[in-house]
C-alpha cells in the first residue's frame, strides 16, 4: 500500500513537471572547461581578487607547534579571500591545495570579487567549481543561462552576421542548451564546452551585437506541439536541408528537409566542395577502421533521399562490399578525408577498362558508365568499375538538419525577421 501511494505521488509530481506550453528555464548551467584534459595544477587570475566559502585544514584550530596562528589567513564573513592570482593543485591523499592551503574537500567553489575570473587567459562569467577527479582537477564554470548564451552565440556564429540571424541563432542555442542539460549529468556537470554540446568561449567570444541578440530573445524558446524542440543547426546546406531520419534515426515533425531558396553560393564558405580519393586512398581509409574488402573496384551512391542527399553509399572490393548510410557517410573515409556533406555526386576516372570507338573524327574514349555491349541476353550496360579515382562533388557543410546559418544570414539580409527564419527551417514550430 505504502509503495502504491508513493508511486502515485511520484506520478503526480512527474506529470506536474512536464512542460505543456511554458517551460521552466534552468537558472544556471554547469559547463566543463577542460573535460578532455584534466590538469594537476591550474592557475586563475582575477583583477578584483577571488574567494571561497570552503574551509582549509586547520582553519579553526589554534596555532600550535610548527604552525603559528598569527600567520594563518583570516576568514571574514565565513569566506577566505585570495588575491589576484590563485594556483590550485591536487593534494596527496585527497582534496586540493589552493595557494598553498590544504583543503580536504574534493570540490571547491571559487567566486570573483567583481571582475571575471580568468582561466587559461579567458574570462568566464559566474563562478567556478573545481572538482578533484582521477588525480586531476576538473574546471567547471557555473553560469546563468543567458550569460552562458552570450559565450555560445559568439562562438557558433560570426558577429558580422545581421542581428536577426544572430537572434535566430540565440534561440537555437537556448533550445539546444535546455535539451542538453542532462548530456553530462553523470559526470557532475551539464554541458561540455566543445561542439558536442555547443562551442562556448566565455566573455572573449562575446560582442555587443551578440549580447543584444541574446537579450532581445531572453527566455524565448521554440516549441513543436507544446514541447521544446531539439533545434539543430549547421553551417550551409548547399540548397537542400534534410529530414532528420535520413541523417540520424528518428523522424521528427519539425525537422523536415526544405529546398533552401536563400543561401548565397557566392558568400557561403564551403558552399561547393570537391574531394578526390584514389582507390588506394579508399582502401587505406577502410584499413584504418580495420575493414578489409580487398582492392576497391567501385564506389557508388545506391540511394538518394527526396531532398537529394546521399542516404546509402556502397563500396565494392574484390573480396567484399561495405555500406555506409546516412550521416556515417560523411566519415566513411575520415582517416584520409571527411566529406563536408551528404549532398554530392561521384565522378569516376581512370578506369582500368577503357572503351574506344572509331569514328570519322578518329579514336575517342567513351565513358564506361554509359557504354553498352550486345550479349545473348540483349543490351547490357557495362559496369563502371575499377576506376582509379573517385571525385565527390558536393555542396554544403554540416549535417543539413534544421537551420542553415548561412541561409539565416541571407534571409536576414533580405529583411526577414528571426521568427520568419526559424519557421522557414523548422516545420510547424511556435516561438514564445
Ligand atoms: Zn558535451
Amino acid at each position: 500500500m505504502k509503495k502504491i501511494v508513493f508511486a502515485l505521488i511520484f506520478a503526480i509530481i512527474s506529470y506536474a513537471s512536464i512542460p505543456t506550453s511554458a517551460y521552466d528555464l534552468p537558472q544556471e548551467v554547469k559547463v566543463a572547461l577542460n573535460a578532455s584534459g584534466l590538469a594537476q595544477s591550474i592557475n586563475f587570475q582575477c583583477s578584483g581578487g577571488m574567494y571561497t566559502s570552503s574551509k582549509y585544514i586547520g582553519e579553526d584550530a589554534p596555532g600550535s607547534g610548527t604552525s603559528d596562528a598569527t600567520e594563518k589567513p583570516k576568514t571574514e564573513n565565513g569566506v577566505l579571500a585570495f588575491g589576484e592570482t590563485l594556483t590550485v593543485k591536487v593534494r596527496d591523499g585527497g582534496g586540493l591545495i589552493l595557494n598553498g592551503l590544504e583543503f580536504s574537500e574534493d570540490q571547491i567553489d571559487i567566486h570573483p570579487y567583481g571582475e571575471y575570473i580568468k582561466y587559461e587567459g579567458k574570462g568566464y562569467r559566474g563562478y567556478y567549481r573545481l572538482v578533484r577527479k582521477n588525480n586531476g582537477i576538473l574546471v567547471i564554470n557555473c553560469v546563468g543561462l543567458e550569460d552562458y548564451l552570450y559565450g555560445v552565440v559568439g562562438r557558433e556564429m560570426s558577429e558580422s552576421f545581421p542581428i536577426e540571424a544572430l537572434k535566430a541563432q540565440a534561440i537555437c542555442a537556448r533550445n539546444y542548451t535546455v535539451m542538453g542539460m542532462n548530456n553530462h549529468s553523470s559526470d557532475g556537470y551539464n554541458l561540455c564546452n566543445g561542439v558536442h554540446c555547443q562551442a562556448y568561449g566565455g566573455v572573449s567570444s562575446e560582442g555587443e551585437k551578440v549580447r543584444k541578440a541574446v537579450d532581445e530573445t531572453k527566455g524565448t524558446l521554440m516549441y513543436y506541439k507544446g514541447n521544446v524542440v531539439q533545434a539543430y543547426y549547421f553551417s550551409c546546406d548547399g540548397g537542400y536541408t534534410e529530414d532528420s531520419e535520413n541523417v540520424w534515426v528518428s523522424a521528427l515533425g519539425y525537422l523536415r528537409g526544405v529546398e533552401d531558396d536563400f543561401e548565397n553560393p557566392n558568400e557561403a564558405s564551403n558552399y561547393n566542395w570537391k574531394v578526390t580519393l584514389t582507390a588506394e586512398d579508399i582502401k587505406n581509409a577502410l584499413a584504418a577502421k580495420k575493414i578489409d574488402i580487398g582492392d576497391i573496384t567501385n564506389v557508388e551512391v545506391t540511394e538518394y533521399s527526396s531532398n537529394r542527399h546521399a542516404v546509402t553509399l556502397k563500396i565494392t572490393g574484390t573480396k567484399d562490399t561495405k555500406t555506409y548510410t546516412k550521416d556515417n557517410i560523411r566519415s566513411a573515409f575520415s582517416a584520409v578525408k571527411t566529406l563536408n556533406s551528404t549532398l554530392f555526386t561521384i565522378k569516376k576516372e581512370g578506369s582500368g577498362l577503357s572503351i574506344y570507338t572509331l569514328s570519322d573524327k578518329g579514336l575517342s574514349k567513351r565513358e564506361i558508365g554509359s557504354s553498352y555491349v550486345l550479349t545473348s541476353e540483349g543490351l547490357t550496360q557495362l559496369e563502371s568499375s575499377d576506376a582509379s579515382s573517385y571525385t565527390f562533388e558536393g555542396r554544403g557543410w554540416g549535417h543539413s538538419v534544421g537551420m542553415s546559418q548561412w541561409g539565416a544570414k541571407a534571409m536576414a539580409d533580405k529583411g526577414y525577421t528571426f521568427d520568419e527564419i526559424l519557421k522557414y527551417y523548422f516545420t510547424d514550430v511556435e516561438i514564445g
